[in-house]
C-alpha cells in the first residue's frame, strides 16, 4: 500500500503556490440605466474619462461624454438594439482612438475607420487618438508652398497653401463637392495623401465621387470616410474628426495631406440632435453652446510643420451649405471665423451657366498668395483688376443703350474673360497653362475671338502646349517664373497658336 508522505503534500502545495498566476485584470463595471436613440446612461462607471471608449454587452461600442455626479451620458456608434436596462457596460480605459497609416489609401471606411468597401481587413501601422491637441504656434511654419487646385479661377485670384483652412461655401447644387474632387484629382503626382469625408450625404452621392476618382486614378491616394445620412447621429458627429486623423498621420510623418470635410453643416446637425438628447442646453439656432468648439478644434489640426517636426502639412478644405446664400446663419458665420477664406458659391451664377460659381467679390484666400508662384502673381494681378473693372462697367452699362467705344472695348474684353474662367468638371489645369491662358487674355489674344469660341480657344491652346512640347512649357515648370525670356518664349506661343487657330476657324466658316 503505498502511503503519501507529509513532505509530499507539502511540495505539492508549495509548487502550486509558486506556479501561482498572480496576473489578474481589474475591470470597471458599469450598468445601463436607460438607453434609447443612441444615447445610454450609465451607473457606475466612476473612474471614467470623458471620450472614453466603452464596450456594451452586445458588442457595440459607446464613447462616454456626459460625465455627471451620478451617472454618465453615453454615445453608442451603432444601433445597439441589443443593449437594454441593467445591460453591462465596460470600461476601456482607452481614449477613443483609431488605426491609421497607409493601408488606408484607395479604402472607404466608415466614421470608426472600419473597412466598408468589402476589400477586406485592413493592416493598420499603428493607432491614433481620434481627439488630439493641434499643433502649438512654435511647431508651425507660415504656408509657403501652394496648394494647386488646377481650377483657374482659384488658383489665379483665391490661391491656397499647403497647410490652408479654406472654405467652400455656398447654397445646395451649386459645385461645392465639385470644387472638392476637383482638387483631389490635381494631386496627382504631386504627394499630397488626401482624405474625403462625407458626412450626412446620400451614399449614391458618397459612390459618385468614388466613382469618378477611381476613373482618374486619384483612388491610389485618397482615403473616402464615409458617414452617410441614414448612419446614426454619433457616426456623423465622428467622421471629420475620424478624417483628420487619418489625414494628421501623413502630417506628422513630414508629408503633404489635404481633407475635405463634405459637409461641416451636416455635421453641427448630428452633433445638434446628440447634444439635445443628452439633455445638453440649446443655444442659439438650438445648437449646443460649444458647437463652435466642435469646428475650431477639428479646423485647428491643419497645420504646416517646421522642419524640426518634419515640415509636413495638412490642408483642409471644410465645406458649409447655406440656406438662400444667408452667410449669416450661426455655423456659417463660425466656420468664416475659424478659416483663413472662403471661396463663395452662389447659385444665382450657377444658373447663369458660369461653373465654377464662384463669386470672386465676396471670395479671398488670406494667406494664400505668399505661396503663389511668381508667374502667376504676375498674371493675376492684371485678371483680378479688370474683372473688378467690368464687375462695376457691366452693373452700370445695364440702362445706358450708346457706349463708347473704349468702354465698349472693356465689356467684351470682361465678358471674354469672364468666359475664360468656366471650366468643366474633372478638367485641371496646369501652372503653364493656367499662365498662358490668362496671358492670352488680358494681352489681347483673344479679343476678336467670339464669345463661343472661347472654350475650344483654350482646349486647342491645351494640345498646343502639351503636343509640341514647347520650351515655355519646361522653363515655367523650372522657374515658375514669367522672366523676360519665358515670357518672350510665351508670345511665341501664342502667335503661332492664335494664328492657327485663326486659320482653322477660317476655313471651317
Ligand atoms: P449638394 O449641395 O447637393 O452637396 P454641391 O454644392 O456639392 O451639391 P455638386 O454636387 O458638386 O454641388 O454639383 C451640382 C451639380 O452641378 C452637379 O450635377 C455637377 O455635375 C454640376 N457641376 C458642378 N461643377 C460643374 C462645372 N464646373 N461644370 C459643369 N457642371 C458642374
Ligand atoms: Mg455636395
Amino acid at each position: 500500500m503505498a502511503t503519501i508522505q507529509p513532505d509530499e503534500i507539502s511540495n505539492i502545495i508549495r509548487k502550486k503556490i509558486r506556479n501561482y498566476n498572480k496576473r489578474f485584470k481589474i475591470e470597471t463595471i458599469g450598468t445601463v440605466l436607460k438607453v434609447g436613440d443612441g444615447i445610454a446612461r450609465i451607473y457606475g462607471l466612476d473612474k471614467i474619462m470623458a471620450g472614453e471608449l466603452i464596450n456594451f454587452a452586445d458588442g457595440t461600442i459607446g464613447i462616454a461624454l456626459n460625465l455627471e455626479p451620478r451617472n454618465i451620458g453615453a454615445v453608442m456608434m451603432g444601433q445597439g438594439t441589443n443593449v437594454k436596462e441593467g445591460s453591462i457596460v465596460r470600461a476601456t480605459g482607452r481614449i477613443a482612438q483609431i488605426p491609421v497609416g497607409s493601408a488606408f489609401l484607395g479604402r472607404i471606411v466608415d466614421a470608426l475607420a472600419r473597412p466598408i468597401d468589402g476589400q477586406g481587413e485592413i493592416q493598420s501601422e499603428k493607432n491614433r487618438l481620434l481627439e488630439s491637441a493641434a499643433p502649438g504656434i512654435i511647431a508651425r511654419k507660415s504656408v509657403f508652398e501652394s496648394l494647386e487646385t488646377g481650377l483657374i479661377a482659384i488658383d489665379s485670384m483665391i490661391p491656397i497653401g499647403r497647410g490652408q483652412r479654406e472654405l467652400i461655401i455656398g447654397d445646395r447644387q451649386t459645385g461645392k463637392t465639385a470644387i472638392a474632387v476637383d482638387t483631389i484629382l490635381n494631386q496627382k503626382e504631386k504627394s499630397v495623401y488626401c482624405v474625403y469625408v462625407a458626412v450626412g450625404q446620400k451614399a449614391s452621392s458618397v459612390a459618385q465621387v468614388f466613382s469618378t476618382l477611381k476613373k482618374n486614378d486619384a483612388m491610389d491616394y485618397t482615403i473616402i470616410v464615409a458617414a452617410t445620412a441614414d448612419a446614426p447621429a454619433t457616426l456623423q458627429y465622428l467622421a471629420p474628426y475620424t478624417g483628420a486623423t487619418l489625414s494628421e498621420y501623413f502630417m506628422y510623418k513630414g508629408q503633404h495631406t489635404l481633407v475635405i470635410y463634405d459637409d461641416l453643416s451636416k455635421q453641427a446637425q448630428a452633433y445638434r440632435e446628440m447634444s439635445l438628447l443628452l439633455r445638453r442646453p440649446p443655444g442659439r439656432e438650438a445648437f449646443p453652446g460649444d458647437v463652435f468648439y466642435l469646428h475650431s478644434r477639428l479646423l485647428e489640426r491643419a497645420a504646416k510643420l517646421n522642419d524640426q517636426m518634419g515640415g509636413g502639412s495638412m490642408t483642409a478644405l471644410p465645406i458649409v451649405e447655406t440656406q438662400e446664400g444667408d452667410v449669416s446663419a450661426y455655423i456659417p458665420t463660425n466656420v468664416i471665423s475659424i478659416t483663413d477664406g472662403q471661396i463663395f458659391l452662389s447659385a444665382d451664377i450657377f444658373n447663369s451657366g458660369i461653373r465654377p460659381a464662384i463669386n470672386i467679390g465676396i471670395s479671398v484666400s488670406r494667406v494664400g498668395s505668399a505661396a503663389q508662384s511668381k508667374a502667376m502673381k504676375k498674371v493675376a494681378g492684371q485678371l483680378k483688376l479688370e474683372l473688378a473693372q467690368f464687375a462695376e462697367l457691366e452693373a452700370f452699362s445695364q440702362f445706358s443703350s450708346d457706349l463708347d467705344q473704349t468702354t465698349q472695348n472693356q465689356l467684351a474684353r470682361g465678358k471674354r474673360l469672364r468666359e475664360l474662367l468656366k471650366q468643366p468638371q474633372a478638367s485641371p489645369l496646369s501652372l503653364p497653362e493656367q499662365v498662358a491662358i490668362i496671358y492670352a487674355g488680358t494681352n489681347g489674344y483673344i479679343d476678336d475671338i467670339s464669345l463661343e469660341k472661347i472654350h475650344s480657344y483654350i482646349v486647342g491652346l491645351k494640345q498646343f502646349l502639351t503636343n509640341t512640347k514647347i520650351e515655355y512649357v519646361k522653363t515655367l515648370e523650372k522657374t515658375k517664373n514669367l522672366d523676360e525670356i519665358t515670357t518672350n518664349l510665351l508670345k511665341q506661343c501664342l502667335d503661332d497658336y492664335s494664328k492657327q487657330f485663326a486659320e482653322k476657324n477660317f476655313t471651317e466658316v
